[in-house]
């Protein structure tokens, strides 16, 4: 979508500078998140075949196995274990979202940003709350913590229930790229309203779903995605599935790693 031309003009007052994009604006997902709260964990698609709709994304893997992360076109595993591997295209996904990422705003955030105060600042700095955004930060963090939850057996437990066995991760001076969305409230059921980022490092031996961090300094670039995909499975799993409730309380409690409270 052309939307940078219209964007420059507001883009201006936050002082942000705007590429022009060659146009895959769209977020292309499987599934749903509430799927995955409710504990539908088998495969519905091959990470080859979300590659063809996008190089940069995040999701999880066949039986909740780790944290996936894709990056430059490559995809990643953060296990529970703390081991980072690179898997082939045939691995399954029962979750992930995609996009093809081009860059359309930068930003330089604020140096030592604790990763409550960056939310702030970043939400202040969208040109709206009712598109979506592919979200790259590449930078030093003085501290980071993350998370990533174990390969789960069936019958599968609900996602609060599964993450209760999560391992948390740690790094101090660390170099790495946060990779990730925000979403607006409206995509609630579908996807995650707000942040999702996880997390990878330069040397690609750390990684996992982001909870907290310092970031010393860094770069922000956000991708705005206007055109949204869901492939909906048509998997037993997610047909059978009950996804009436509203899930919103189980996946905050998810989304920042308190599933004990
Ligand atoms: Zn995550």
């Amino acid at each position: 979508m052309k939307i940078s031309t219209r964007l420059s003009a507001m883009a201006l007052g936050f002082g942000v500078c705007i590429q022009a994009q060659a146009g895959h604006d769209t977020l292309y997902q499987v599934s749903t998140i509430d799927a995955l709260l409710a504990g539908v964990y088998e495969p519905v698609a091959q990470i080859g075949e979300l590659m063809r709709h996008g190089d940069f994304g995040l999701g999880t893997f066949e039986a909740l196995d780790g944290e996936a992360i894709l990056f430059e076109g490559r995809i990643y595993q953060a296990g529970s274990d703390g081991v980072v591997r690179q898997m082939p295209p045939n691995a399954g996904t029962p979750f992930m979202t995609v996009t093809h990422f081009d860059q359309d705003l930068a930003l330089t955030p604020p140096t030592e940003q604790s990763y409550a105060d960056f939310q702030s600042w970043l939400e202040a700095a969208l040109p709206s709350r009712n598109i979506a955004y592919a979200i790259r930060v590449v930078g030093q963090f003085a501290q980071v913590r993350y998370r990533s939850v174990p390969r789960q057996s069936q019958p599968y437990p609900p996602l609060l229930e599964a993450s209760k066995s999560q391992t948390f991760f740690e790094q101090q001076d660390i170099r790495g790229t946060l990779v990730g969305f925000w979403c607006p409230a409206f995509t609630k059921g579908i996807n995650v309203p707000g942040f999702h980022l996880h997390f990878l490092s330069d040397d690609r031996r750390h990684a996992g779903h982001l909870l907290d961090f310092t970031l010393t300094q860094g770069q922000v670039v956000l991708d705005l995605t206007n055109d949204w995909r869901v492939e909906l499975p048509m998997e037993p799993s997610f047909l059978d599935a009950n996804l009436e409730a509203d899930r919103s309380e189980a996946l905050h409690r998810v989304e920042q790693g308190k599933s004990d409270e």
